[in-house]
């Protein structure tokens, strides 16, 4: 494969945390890593304390930690010394409550100031968080709450009455509901959060967690079948601060736009901890995406450091340069992007439009935080994720017949990526799934279920999720290429490549494509489309067949559903939907 390294200039890695890759890979320890932490004063590790209350303790506590835009753009900040005292009051109010270490507390919310205080005081409190996506239906919540095995839950009384009053009676363990923005007397059983805060103590004593107990569970997006309960432990707090630092620059002081919902696990990582951690303020916003309103709040808040996703700069694309050209996004420093492959289209295009690259990077639930990443201090390389984080082993890998698996040395050769275990967020377990958790691993390596490749400079290529990826006539395509290949032509705003059978070659390409406001779907461009293609990649990888839809499949966290494409291709079952969102065919 080719690529165009972006080179960037000095000025534009001289901010980097990391100046130099190969010296910080050399220098880098985790124990090293979590020196820069400052610990609880008993000698345990929490990761409430480390994004709040150090910060009190070392005289930071006027910093703003929160601004929250609310969906009419109404701004309401919170300093780490606010959001210090409400947590301890939640923290107080689930002691007053009997909920005890360990014990799981659920929040079904959108991204108001009481999820962050809900979280962080969970935490504070020695017990266990699980955010849930606030667009969740009554089902998917319930089969979360039952695996979970929650003690608590934090929502509205609207989505109260809508999603888990129907079947609140089948989950005894379920003690406490406790609702934020107002409730009415007929809420029976639940407590009004807003009125039992303020009567909570505000002083408490960060309970004394160990590094390896437990703190959150996170579900995967459920893009390849039924999502999984990841479990975290406090002391990936080293690894949530360690790669925030790295792979997204971040500084104390910066301002920092997470756009992921806390429900996913970026939104968590590095939309709730990771910057607060660090000393940053955090801009959350508790609106929909939309081009004008995403502009308006990089331009007003002037956002330095922005994390987003491949599907939202897909649709920044979408809505033309003008909006772009139109706003003042002169604060940005450092852009980022994580959940699904970025073609290099959009790198190319953000480097033109809004004057810096988007910097992939890799990583899961599983994972816990940035593994692979495009850094500040490295010239780009669009369509690559980057090289491992200091830190961080990665390889490509082939299993071999006694079960093991061997570490494939050959420069761009396709195979699983792998991951040496030891660092400090790696998940513990996939919650009532041990055996599914064994299979992961493979005597030190964690497999991660992606295919790669990795180039002679140690850059890492993603060619696709091992069940996405199409056998066709002895090559190994990866949906990746293909989709990034129709994603240079004029006409197409997203793609998503499948595998169908084929009598000759076993499998064939099939290729949805998505249009651009402005363009019509007709034979005479799906040829063209097709010749496109052909050109690009070649008739093996090329696909055969192309179909138009007004959009793709994708989750709740954006990632499109290529395996629910393919289920209705082939007329089988379409399996566990839970987070499917958007579905415009
Ligand atoms: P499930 O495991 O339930 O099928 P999921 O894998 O989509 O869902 P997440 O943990 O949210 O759940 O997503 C991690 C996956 O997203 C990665 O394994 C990878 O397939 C994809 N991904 C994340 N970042 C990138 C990236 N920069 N490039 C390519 N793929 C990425
Ligand atoms: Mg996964």
């Amino acid at each position: 494969m080719a690529w165009n390294t972006i080179v960037k200039g000095p000025a534009e890695k001289a901010s980097a945390v990391v100046g130099d890759y190969d010296a910080a890979r050399s220098a880098f320890s985790w124990e090293a890593a979590r020196a820069e932490l400052d610990g609880l004063p008993n000698g345990g590790l929490n990761i409430a304390y480390e994004a709040l209350d150090r910060h009190v303790a070392r005289g930071r506590g006027e910093r703003v930690a929160l601004r929250s835009v609310t969906k009419d753009g109404a701004v309401e900040e919170f300093r780490y010394a606010d959001l210090t005292v409400r947590t301890n009051r939640f923290a107080n109010l689930l002691r007053d409550l009997g909920v005890g270490r360990g014990e799981r507390v659920f929040s079904l919310l959108g991204r108001v100031p009481a999820l962050y205080v809900a979280a962080l005081g969970t935490l504070k409190a020695g017990s266990v968080f699980a955010p849930l996506f606030s667009a969740f239906g009554p089902e998917p919540v319930r089969t979360r709450a039952t695996l979970g095995d929650a003690r608590v839950l934090v929502t509205t009384e609207a989505m109260y009455r809508r999603k888990v009053e129907p079947w609140r009676h089948m989950l005894p363990g379920l003690r406490h509901v406790l609702l934020t923005g107002g409730m009415s007397a007929s809420a029976e059983g639940c407590i009004d959060l807003d009125a039992a805060l303020p009567a909570a103590g505000a002083d408490f004593a960060v309970v004394p967690t160990a590094p390896e107990d437990m703190a959150l569970l996170h579900f995967t997006s459920g893009t390849t079948g039924r999502p999984k309960g990841a479990v975290h432990v406090h002391g990936a707090v080293v690894a949530h601060h360690a790669t925030a630092r790295m792979a997204l620059d971040l500084l104390p002081g910066d301002v920092f736009w997470c756009t992921a919902d806390p429900g996913w696990v970026t939104g968590t990582s590095y939309g709730i901890i990771a910057p607060l951690t660090v000393g940053a303020t955090m801009v959350v916003d508790q609106g929909e995406f939309d081009a004008e309103r995403w502009y308006g709040i990089l331009e007003r808040h002037r956002v330095t450091v922005w994390y987003t996703a491949p599907t939202a700069i897909r649709m920044l694309m979408k809505a033309g340069e003008e909006p772009a050209r139109r706003h003042d996004l002169g604060a940005l420093r450092f852009l980022a992007s994580v959940g699904e492959p970025l073609n290099p289209e959009a790198v190319a295009w953000s480097h033109r439009v809004l004057g810096r690259p988007f910097h992939d990077n890799w990583w899961q639930t599983e994972t816990g935080g940035i593994m692979i990443a495009n850094l500040a201090a490295m010239d780009v390389r669009p369509g690559s994720m980057g090289r491992p984080l200091p830190g961080i082993d990665a390889a490509i890998v082939e299993r071999t017949p006694d079960g093991g698996v061997r570490v494939v040395d050959s420069p761009m050769t396709a195979g699983e990526l792998a991951l040496r275990r030891g660092w400090p967020s790696m998940f513990r377990g996939y919650l009532g799934e041990e055996e599914r958790y064994c299979r992961c691993f493979a005597g030190d390596w964690y497999l991660t279920g992606d295919l790669a490749m990795r180039d002679a400079d140690g850059y890492f290529w993603f060619v696709g999720r091992g069940d996405d990826v199409i056998k066709s006539a002895g090559h190994l395509i990866g949906p990746f290429e293909v989709e990034s290949a129709l994603l240079e032509h004029p006409a197409v705003a997203e793609a998503g490549v499948i595998g169908i059978p084929d009598p000759v070659g076993g499998e064939a390409v099939k290729a949805f494509v998505a249009l651009k406001p402005d363009w019509t779907a007709g034979d005479e461009l799906r040829h063209d489309l097709l010749a496109h293609a052909r050109r690009r990649l070649g008739p093996a990888v090329a696909p055969k067949e192309l179909e138009f839809r007004a959009g793709l499949p994708r989750t709740r966290s954006g990632k499109i559903m290529r395996r629910l494409l393919k289920a209705r291709e082939l007329g089988l079952p379409e399996g566990d939907l839970s987070t499917l969102e958007s579905d415009e065919r």
